[in-house]
């Protein structure tokens, strides 16, 4: 089974990572997170007292577990599925390109064709980082990976908050949440939308 998730993630990709732990107490001391707990020897962090101020759900009574489950076996499988909401941190010094399966090709910014050979070249990028570069076989342009738009399902960035058990497009982070996060590290801060 996979999750639905909200990531939110530096704008820039070049945005400097912090550490773990000055995002946890960041997000700790707004009210967004709790205190750190264990699920199979990974930390993750359930809601804080003040999640539901800090992100907004739209739609019709969407259903929102805040409780993780008592029991470990119970809490790893609803952990794995998205069943409640919590968040996992991280922040790393290489770039990591997360994506949707669904996914678009994104398009050459400058004439707006789709990029055919990307799997090709996000494989090129995968196998070495410096292959960081796309090309577009219809006009010529070219650019950084890091450039292109992939409308909220995918980004690449070394700084993520994910949080899990909310329903894609339906949980948006309010502008005090994303202001934290500026002030934080210097950089404005976007959502995606992904399944994983
Ligand atoms: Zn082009």
């Amino acid at each position: 089974m996979t999750a639905h998730k909200l990531i939110l993630l530096p704008a820039d990709p070049d945005c400097t990572p912090v550490s773990s732990a000055a995002l946890a107490d960041t997000l700790q001391s707004i009210g967004l997170l709790g205190a750190a707990s264990d699920i199979n020897g990974a930390t993750f962090y359930p809601t804080g007292d003040r999640f539901l101020q800090l992100i907004t759900f739209l739609g019709c009574s969407p259903m929102i577990e805040l409780e993780p489950p008592a029991d470990q076996e119970t809490l790893a499988a609803a952990s794995r599925d998205g069943r409640f909401c919590h968040a996992f941190l991280e922040c790393r010094d290489t770039l990591r390109f997360r994506s949707d399966p669904r996914t678009p090709t994104p398009r050459c910014p400058q004439c707006r064709a789709p990029l055919a050979d990307w799997p090709t070249t996000l494989k090129s990028w995968r196998d070495d980082p410096a292959n960081d570069h796309w090309h577009c076989q219809q006009c010529s342009a070219s650019g950084r990976l890091s450039e292109l738009g992939f409308r909220k399902t995918a980004g690449f960035g070394r700084t993520f908050v994910e949080i899990r058990g909310i329903y894609p497009s339906e949980a948006v982070p309010v502008e005090a949440l994303l202001d934290t996060l500026k002030s934080l590290t210097r950089c404005a801060w976007s959502t995606i939308y992904i399944k994983e």
